[in-house]
């Protein structure tokens, strides 16, 4: 690895409209959920989660999904992200592409720990690994990008600690059926460094070309902590959301995302290029509060960027 990361590219996945909106108590219209993402865009910010296609019943702040992919901007250059968590939730995602609001990817996630995997998502990991196995196996049929999150990467909510051994079985499975990229996530926020990098390496060794991802939340604290430690071994795709907002509906305590706007601070201090503006990102914070009707996490919009 380079000592001197100089312009060198590290991509942010915004999280905020899906990850960040869907545990947040405030339940956002979809003109709010649309500018939220317009602000992301004209902060510099091209790859975004924006909606899931999931039972309305289990997350009511993503019953509007078509609503949102229908008002979205087509001509900014962005790749819009849907997650599915089945196979009912792909051919929903197929059918808005084919109506002409659809994603530009797909993001399938697989629960690493079985408890987990039942309370999330109501099957063992294997089961959603074979599930998560075939809707890759469609995605790249219909030439949609897709990736795989592996939830709970870090250790789980109910069982606790996640063996590095069992995270490698997950990987390799999921590595098998083709995804671009794949996703550590640290779904409750439990990860230190040395975890990371010891799980980064040892999952890269499994997935040859694929892409790693890193998904990382805040919830004890050590959430920028382990995304320079990602980029320090290689990762350059980081998921975060405006203002740390965020948690799991389906995790006890799970709190926000790493904040978008601290990531971003950190990594140009850091010599790394985003392509965000990172003034005007901060600028949303307010209008962010405001909308939620309460502050949020982040602190580089509390304290400003430096330096002026
Ligand atoms: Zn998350």
């Amino acid at each position: 690895m380079s000592d001197s990361p100089a312009n060198e590219r590290v991509e942010i996945v915004e999280v905020a409209p899906r990850d960040g909106l869907q545990s947040d108590p405030t339940l956002l219209g979809t003109s709010a959920k649309v500018d939220l993402i317009t602000r992301a865009l004209d902060a510099g910010l091209r790859r975004i989660e924006v909606v899931s296609f999931v039972n309305p019943k289990r997350v009511p702040q993503m019953a509007d999904a078509d609503d949102v992919m229908a008002a979205l901007p087509r001509d900014r250059g962005a790749s819009y992200i849907g997650l599915v968590l089945n196979r009912r939730g792909f051919d929903r995602a197929i059918e808005a592409n084919e109506q002409g609001a659809g994603v530009d990817e797909i993001n399938v996630v697989v629960v690493c720990s079985d408890t987990f995997a039942e309370k999330n998502q109501g099957q063992t990991t294997q089961g959603l690994i074979d599930t998560s196995n075939d809707i890759v196996a469609a995605a790249n049929a219909a030439g949609l990008p897709v990736s795989v999150t592996l939830a709970a990467s870090f250790g789980c909510p109910y069982e606790g600690e996640l063996s590095v051994d069992r995270l490698r079985w997950v990987a390799e499975q999921v590595a098998a059926s083709g995804p671009r990229e794949i996703a550590l996530a640290d779904s409750i926020g439990v990860a230190v460094p040395t975890d990371v990098r010891e799980r980064v390496v040892a999952v890269r060794e499994l997935v040859g070309d694929i892409t790693l991802r890193c998904h990382f939340h805040n919830t004890r604290n050590t959430g920028l902590a382990n995304a320079a430690a990602a980029v320090e071994v290689g990762i350059r795709v980081l998921d975060s959301s405006l203002g740390g907002i965020g948690g799991c509906p389906f995790a006890p305590n799970a709190t926000g995302n790493i904040p978008t706007e601290d990531l971003i601070y950190l990594l140009h201090r850091m010599g790394y290029d985003t392509g965000v503006d990172l003034d005007r990102l901060v600028s949303n914070i307010d209008w962010l509060e405001a909308t939620l009707a309460h502050p949020v996490p982040g602190l580089v919009g509390k304290a400003g960027v430096f330096p002026r």
